[in-house]
C-alpha cells in the first residue's frame, strides 16, 4: 500500500514538474525567442547543496569547462564554491567574476608555460601533473606550487572515457611527488578522474584504494600526504525513465570508503561538472519544416548537433525530445537546420505530430552542450543562454 502510495506520490510530482517547466517554457519563448538555452537557478543550488549533504567531507571544485556561463560562475562564486580551471584563460575569467585564487584548482595535467606562468602571477598556486616533464615546467615557471600527482585508475562503464590520455602509473606516483619536492614544489597528495557520466561507484572505491596504497608508500618514506582530489564523473538522469543512477547511493560508498581507508586529517576535494550544471539546462527549440521521407515525419528544428547539441558528437550524449503538444505518438525523424546530414538529432523518436513553429524541448542538457558549440556555422546562432 505505501509503495503503490509512494509510486503515486512520485508521478504526481512529475506531472507537477512538467507542467511547471512547460509554463516556464511558454513564457520564456514568448519574451526570449528561440533556439533558447534557460539555465535554472535553482537547479544550481539544489545540484550544489545535494553534492554538500551528500559528500560533506568532499569540497566541489566546479569544473567550469561543463558550462563557463558567467551567470553560472556566479552562482555558485556566492554558494562559496571552489572551481577547476583547465586554462589560464578560465582561470582569468572565473577570477574576474570574483572567485578568490585560493579557491581555484588548475587541473589540466599538461599547461603551456605561458598558461603556468600566469597562475602563478595570478596567485592560483594549486595544480595537478602527471608527468616528470611538466615537473621541471613547473619548478621554473611556478616554483612552490601545491601538486597533486593525478593518477590513472579504471574508467570502465564511464561515458567518456579519459584514462587513455591522462595520468601516471599508481606505482610512478609517489616517486613523482617526491621529486616535486626535490624541486622545490609542495606535494600535496593525489588526483584522479574515473571518466565522465560514471555509473560505476567502483571506479571511485579502486581509485580509492589505490591512492591509500600511495599514501602509505610516502608516510613510510617519510612524505606527509594531505590530499585527494577524487575528480569529476558524477552522473546525471539525462531521461525522465533512466534507471540505475543514484547520485545518494554512490555517494554513501564513496563517504564509507573514504572513512574505512583514510585519517580525519585527510582533507578531499571533487571536480564535479555535469552533475552541478546538466539539470538545470532546458533547451528550447522550435519546428522550423517539416517533410516525409523514409515513411516518417522529418521535422527540422531550429538547433542542432553544431550549436547545442554538439554534446552528441563531444559527450556521446542522448537526449529526451519532448513537445508541448499532446496526442498520438509517431515515430519520426528530428534534425537541426544546417546543410549536414550529420546534424540529424534522431531517426526514431516518439512524438505527436508537429507543425512550424511547434516547440521541442530537452531537459538536463546544461552541461557539455552551449560550452562546445560552434558559434556561427552556416550563419545559424546557438540558442541564447538565460538565467532564470
Ligand atoms: C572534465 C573534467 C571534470 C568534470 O567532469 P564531469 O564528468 O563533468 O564531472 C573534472 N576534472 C577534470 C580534470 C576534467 O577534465
Amino acid at each position: 500500500m505505501k509503495q503503490i502510495a509512494q509510486l503515486v506520490l512520485k508521478s504526481q510530482k512529475l506531472k507537477n514538474d512538467i507542467s511547471g517547466i512547460e509554463n516556464l517554457i511558454r513564457a520564456m519563448l514568448k519574451k526570449h525567442g528561440s533556439p533558447l538555452m534557460i539555465i535554472r537557478r535553482c537547479v544550481l543550488e539544489k545540484q550544489y547543496n545535494r553534492f554538500r549533504k551528500c559528500l560533506p567531507e568532499v569540497t566541489p571544485y566546479y569544473a567550469i569547462k561543463a558550462n563557463p556561463h558567467p551567470a553560472i560562475i556566479k552562482t555558485f562564486i556566492k554558494l562559496g564554491a571552489c572551481f577547476d580551471v583547465a586554462s589560464a584563460n578560465e582561470m582569468k575569467q572565473v577570477l574576474r567574476l570574483g572567485a578568490s585564487p585560493s579557491k581555484i584548482i588548475f587541473a589540466n595535467t599538461i599547461k603551456s608555460e605561458a598558461d603556468i606562468a600566469t597562475a602563478r602571477k595570478r596567485r592560483v598556486k594549486f595544480m595537478t601533473f602527471d608527468s616528470e616533464p611538466e615537473l621541471y615546467k613547473l619548478a621554473k615557471h611556478c616554483p612552490k606550487a601545491k601538486v597533486l600527482v593525478r593518477i590513472k585508475v579504471t574508467n570502465e562503464g564511464s561515458v567518456v572515457e579519459l584514462s587513455r590520455k591522462f595520468g601516471a602509473d599508481p606505482d610512478q606516483a609517489f616517486l613523482l611527488l617526491r621529486k616535486a619536492k626535490t624541486l622545490g614544489l609542495i606535494p600535496a597528495g593525489i588526483s584522479f578522474h574515473v571518466g565522465s557520466q560514471s555509473r560505476n561507484v567502483e571506479n571511485y572505491i579502486q581509485a580509492l584504494e589505490i591512492s591509500a596504497g600511495i599514501f602509505n608508500e610516502a608516510k613510510e618514506n617519510g612524505l606527509r600526504l594531505k590530499v585527494i582530489d577524487i575528480g569529476g564523473g558524477f552522473p546525471i538522469q539525462h531521461f525522465d525513465n533512466e534507471l540505475g543512477i543514484n547520485f545518494e547511493r554512490m555517494a554513501s560508498h564513496i563517504r564509507k570508503q573514504i572513512k574505512e581507508l583514510f585519517p580525519r586529517n585527510v582533507k578531499f576535494i571533487a571536480e564535479p561538472g555535469r552533475f552541478l550544471v546538466g539539470p538545470a539546462g532546458i533547451l528550447v527549440t522550435q519546428v522550423i519544416g517539416r517533410t516525409f521521407r523514409d515513411n516518417k515525419n522529418y521535422y527540422y528544428i531550429n538547433d542542432g548537433i553544431y550549436a547545442d547539441f554538439s554534446g552528441m558528437v563531444f559527450d556521446h550524449c542522448k537526449y529526451e525530445f519532448k513537445t508541448l503538444r499532446r496526442g498520438q505518438k509517431f515515430l519520426s525523424a528530428i534534425a537541426g537546420p544546417t546543410c549536414d546530414s550529420l546534424d540529424t538529432l534522431s531517426m526514431n523518436e516518439e512524438v505527436p505530430e508537429l507543425y512550424v513553429g511547434d516547440v521541442v524541448y530537452v531537459k538536463n542538457i546544461g552541461a557539455y552542450s552551449c560550452a562546445s558549440a560552434v558559434p556561427n556555422f552556416n550563419g545559424f546562432p546557438p540558442a541564447k543562454i538565460i538565467l532564470v
